[in-house]
């Protein structure tokens, strides 16, 4: 704890946090601890951060936003109940994109969260939108901390931090209290410095929740066990190489740790296995038409009435005439998250709704069997399992990277579009769209460059079939 609350005053600049515990409360909390029930639990005494979107009776929750201006909630998110019954210690809240809406932490109200890394003296992005909680680990101002991921929100973050970025398969955690972005991609996740970190906060958060009505049941949680049993137990991999992943946009660097990584698990006795996912060059259209239709709808909620911000004056804007719903909007929103609304509420309109929506619903399924064809384990979800073809490459886990270049500098990133800044998800929103677990470990940058700055590592991805976590989280330990 003390260590930490150290950290936190030495890298205060980064903005990692947007609220950070009150350090006299804090340590009070460890001494507590010491001697405690917890003893022997593996987050006991342990200092965990929480994205600002996930909501606590202890500090304020804004998901960065003005809309949510010193919101605080009446209750708990059953995650950090479950973090605080084993024993953790909530050291603050972390910075994110407004609402999770975006890939570098730049929200609009709130200062922009710095990566520890630079490149001639410039500051690089810390990838988003759980930059916060990736650059709260990378720094020891956290053990660990919460993360969301909707279409790669820890993973992005944890590979240009050099951290390790959990998102569990969808369902696994339990979303009660995360502050909805899109519901049918939304999942918690973490950003830990080691694997081993990230499978101590599974465990403890791996179960079912009635108050989310997407937490997996009993029955398929039991039923994804016992298969990826099965799947662990012949130590040598079939690992797919997506070959729709090696896209024109990869940096050379990205591509030759990639290439050198799977040589290496090959010399190390697994077999390598180069897979077709046709479907992954739609998914990331399909991801801006399903997320940002979901969150217009999720967002209508903030009204004025019943959350932060309101508009000043009485029920209209005077000036401009607007009835106080849309003063309040207008001034509580970002543009990003304008953008999305209006983009969502539009391909959800009666003349739009059959050429975006629905196809790109279409797409989602299709990128979910692509997954199905290449995995040898069946989806416990599928229930005609007689579908599924024995005839594919029957692979265990897919391992490409996790974002296609090296971090960019903030600056750079100031330059871009929007749409340019969305190409960055390429290869993260395919697992978002199937709900696979995937996980990102930092594997070492062999001969950088002077591309690469500080950064010493690239953040390889390890996708498994949904509920194989435990096969996941076991082959990023081979490879960190
Ligand atoms: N960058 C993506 C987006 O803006 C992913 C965000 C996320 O996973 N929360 O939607």
């Amino acid at each position: 704890v003390q260590q930490c609350l150290e950290r936190q005053a030495q890298y205060a600049g980064l903005n990692a946090f947007v609220t950070r515990a009150n350090a006299t409360q804090i340590q009070d909390a460890a001494k507590a601890i010491v001697d405690s029930e917890f003893d022997g639990s593996s987050l006991a005494g342990r200092t965990i951060a929480i994205k600002d979107n996930i909501v606590t009776t202890d500090f304020p929750t804004t998901a960065s936003s003005k809309i949510l201006d010193a919101y605080k909630s009446p209750y708990n998110a059953t995650v950090v109940e479950k973090l605080t019954g084993a024993g953790a210690l909530i050291c603050g809240k972390t910075n994110l994109d407004e609402f999770g809406m975006g890939s570098h932490t730049r929200p609009v109200f709130t200062s922009t969260t710095q990566s520890p890394f630079k490149r001639n003296g410039e500051a690089l992005s810390a990838g988003g939108s759980s930059g916060g909680s990736a650059v709260a680990v990378a720094t020891g101002q956290a053990w660990a901390a919460l993360g969301t991921d909707t279409g790669g929100s820890v993973r992005l973050p944890a590979a240009y931090t050099g951290t390790v970025g959990f998102k569990p398969s969808y369902g696994r955690l339990s979303r009660w209290g995360v502050i909805a972005y899109a519901n049918s991609l939304d999942t918690v996740g973490t950003l830990t410095q080691s694997v081993e970190h990230a499978r101590d906060i599974f465990n403890v958060l791996d179960s079912f929740d009635p108050m989310d009505p997407t937490s997996l049941s009993e029955i398929v949680r039991n039923e994804a066990e016992y298969q990826s049993i099965a799947s662990m137990e012949d130590k040598r991999l079939r690992i797919g190489i997506p070959l729709d992943y090696n896209t024109a946009s990869l940096s050379p660097e990205v591509r030759r740790t990639w290439s050198q990584l799977l040589t290496s698990l090959q010399d190390a006795g697994h077999s390598l296995h180069p897979v077709s996912l046709p479907s992954t060059h739609q998914a990331l259209s399909a991801y801006y038409v399903l997320a940002p239709a979901e969150a217009s709808s999720n967002l209508a909620k903030y009204d004025g009435v019943r959350y932060g911000h309101r508009t000043t004056g009485p029920d209209a804007n005077p000036k401009e005439n607007m009835p106080l719903f849309a003063a309040t909007r207008g001034e509580g929103f970002g543009p990003e998250v304008q953008r999305r609304i209006l983009l969502g509420a539009y391909t959800l309109s009666s003349e739009a709704m059959d050429n975006y929506f629905v196809q790109a619903q279409r797409v989602r399924r299709l990128v979910q069997s692509d997954f199905d064809n290449v995995f040898a384990l069946p989806n416990p979800l599928l229930d005609l399992r007689a579908e599924q073809s024995s005839d594919g490459p029957n692979v265990d886990i897919l391992i490409a990277p996790t974002a296609p270049t090296l971090p960019p500098t903030l600056a750079e990133v100031e330059k871009l579009s929007p749409v340019e800044m969305y190409m960055n998800d390429v290869l993260t929103v395919p697992a978002s769209l199937a709900g696979l677990p995937a996980l990102s470990v930092p594997v070492k940058l062999q001969n950088g460059s002077t591309e690469a700055g500080d950064v010493k590592s690239i953040g390889m991805q390890v996708i498994g079939q949904f509920g194989d976590d435990e096969l996941v989280l076991q082959v990023g330990q081979i490879i960190e």
